[in-house]
């Protein structure tokens, strides 16, 4: 078989982690599909292909699709040329049972994921990136940061003026949920990846280049191993 192995990714990380910036460039650094799970979900809805009207009937009521609902919609965009010499999953699976499920879909396709990339970041690390943003109330999409990113004068927006506000989903404790609920289902995959012998931790918490960096590295390595492999 011509050219290099396929590039099937997983990207693990909690809230704040820079995974979706992450997942950005590695699309663009590879020239892989990213499939936000999100996304992939609204795409198919749009498309109106067999599998998007099941998930838009659970959409429609305010429902979660179901994992095998999930499973068909990435299983469409996995058989698409463009995924052909791989991909990267983010956002699904979220859970061990949905990682089966996929495993599974991956067997009946004649493929395996390559690597599960876990970007992990110390928990107060995380409640400083999140905690410290603060949005514009006139524009949400006007966003600073009282370390990263402050605005010229405190508390106001430097576009147009308005008040910055702490948003919701950034509130401590709001943060602390939602981090104690990627403990409680999401770390379980992080076993289950490291029983495969894919699962390859990256220290989010070092700069954005630094990590990607770190990143280029493992999958340089993979694909060595995978060449000798062969
Ligand atoms: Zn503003």
């Amino acid at each position: 078989m011509p050219g290099l192995p396929e590039l099937n990714l997983i990207l693990l990380g909690p809230p704040g982690s820079g995974k979706g910036t992450q997942g950005e460039r590695l699309q663009e650094d590879f020239r892989l599909p990213y499939y936000a799970t999100g996304d992939i979900l609204r795409a198919a809805v749009k498309e109106g292909t067999e599998i998007g009207k099941q998930a838009k009937e659970y959409m429609d009521r305010g429902d979660l699709a179901p994992d095998e609902v999930i499973i068909g919609v990435i299983a469409e965009r996995l058989q698409q040329e463009e995924a052909a010499d791989g991909f990267i999953l983010d956002g699904f699976p979220r859970t061990v049972p949905q990682a089966e499920a996929l495993e599974a879909k991956m067997g009946e396709l004649h493929r395996e994921m390559t690597a599960a990339l876990l970007i992990e970041v110390p928990e107060e690390e995380i409640v400083r990136r999140l905690g410290g943003r603060r949005t514009c109330e006139e524009n949400p999409s006007h966003i600073y940061h009282v370390d990263f990113d402050p605005p010229k004068k405190e508390g106001v927006c430097d576009i147009d003026g308005g008040r910055l506000i702490v948003r919701e989903d950034d509130k401590p404790e709001v943060i602390k949920n939602r981090l104690a609920q990627y403990r409680e289902k999401t770390e379980p995959l992080v076993d289950y990846y490291e029983d495969r012998g894919i699962l390859n931790r990256v220290d989010g918490g070092k700069p954005p280049d630094e990590v990607e960096e770190r990143i280029h590295a493992i999958i340089a390595t993979l694909r060595r191993e995978e060449e000798e492999g062969m």
